[in-house]
């Protein structure tokens, strides 16, 4: 495998690691806050590379073995902590196994890099045996701790870390990354159904993300307009693609808090005239907030099948216009 197209959006990042990188002075953690797709995993295993790669001088040159093998996530220096699917926590007995490979002496003689990804998943006594680690790291250390959700970490963890922010990127430079990534097709539209998330993107179909996402809109229109039925379209919704209709679902209602905000700017503004007509608002912006907050947990525990669908079908029906009707909620 060649070297991974770098994402636009990530040259300031990458550039800026590589000059602190060069003059010696690489930290010892790091911490990047990435938005959900926006490419986080993808500098975890660029900053691996930065730090393993044989060629120093053109570090990351993704030929060498190093990279190569960090590329494969099978680097004998490189640990690499997920959650463990049962529990989606990574949990104490990863992080000590981790900490005790990581004062071990390395393969190549060089760095041993540990990454937590997601890092917000680890749970209360994980964060705590990792600390030990952060606070006194064995010399030529590199541990990286991917999170969307930073703030769900103890202080004293992120006290210890350089945070470097990965923000989702603009639309055209998401597109041209995943037309050089994966070839041509309607990365657009993919990306109309996921937010700006092109690293989730490039592991789908783009036609049949596409079809998944017009399905799951006309769902949540018809469903918002009281004309389907939360318990047929939940168990639906729960049989199939329900993690790409859940991304869609999330997208759909932030886009539709931002246009409550950009109207709700506007009426501000002519409140005293007698534009102010008697009909209802659709969904407020607090039910809307309560509504995404509600998705995005559904997310974090979609493997609990047995849950799911009950679930939706709760979300669903909050969605219906009996649910906001005034005083109702
Ligand atoms: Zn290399």
């Amino acid at each position: 495998m060649s070297a991974p197209a770098t994402p636009a959006w990530l040259a300031p990042e990458t550039t800026a690691l590589s000059a602190v990188f060069k003059r010696g002075r690489f930290p010892h953690a790091l911490l990047i806050h990435e938005a959900p797709g926006a490419g986080g995993d993808w500098l975890a295993a660029w900053a691996a590379q930065l730090v393993l790669c044989q060629n120093p001088s053109q570090a990351p040159c993704g030929v060498c073995i190093g990279c190569r093998r960090v590329q494969a996530l099978q680097h004998p220096d490189l640990a690499w902590l997920r959650p463990l699917e049962e529990s989606r926590q990574i949990r104490i007995e990863q992080v000590r196994e981790l900490s005790a490979e990581l004062a071990l002496t390395s393969h190549g003689g060089g760095y041993k890099v540990g990454v937590l990804a997601p890092a917000d998943a680890l749970n209360r006594f994980a964060a705590n045996a990792l600390l030990k680690t952060l606070e006194e790291p064995p010399a030529r250390t590199l541990l990286i701790l991917v999170a969307t959700h930073p703030s769900r970490l103890p202080p004293t963890i992120l006290s210890r870390c350089q945070r470097v922010r990965v923000r989702a990127p603009p639309r055209d430079e998401g597109v041209a990354w995943l037309t050089a990534t994966r070839g041509a097709g309607d990365w657009n539209a993919a990306l109309d159904v996921l937010g700006e998330a092109p690293l989730i993107a490039a592991q789908a179909d783009p036609g049949e993300l596409a079809e998944v996402g017009a399905d799951a809109r006309r769902t949540l229109e018809s469903l918002a307009g009281g004309g389907a039925d939360p318990v047929a379209a939940a168990e639906r919704w729960a049989r199939a693609e329900l993690p790409v209709r859940l991304l869609c679902f999330e997208n759909w209602l932030t886009e539709r808090i931002r246009r409550a905000e950009r109207d709700g700017a506007f009426l501000t503004e002519v409140r005293a005239g007698p534009y102010l007509s008697a009909a209802p608002t659709f969904l407020n912006i607090r039910h809307l907030f309560g509504l995404v907050d509600e998705v995005r947990d559904l997310r974090a525990t979609l493997d609990v099948p047995l849950n799911r669908g009950l679930a939706l079908e709760g979300i669903f029906r909050r969605l219906a216009p009996a649910a906001r009707a005034p005083g109702g909620g």
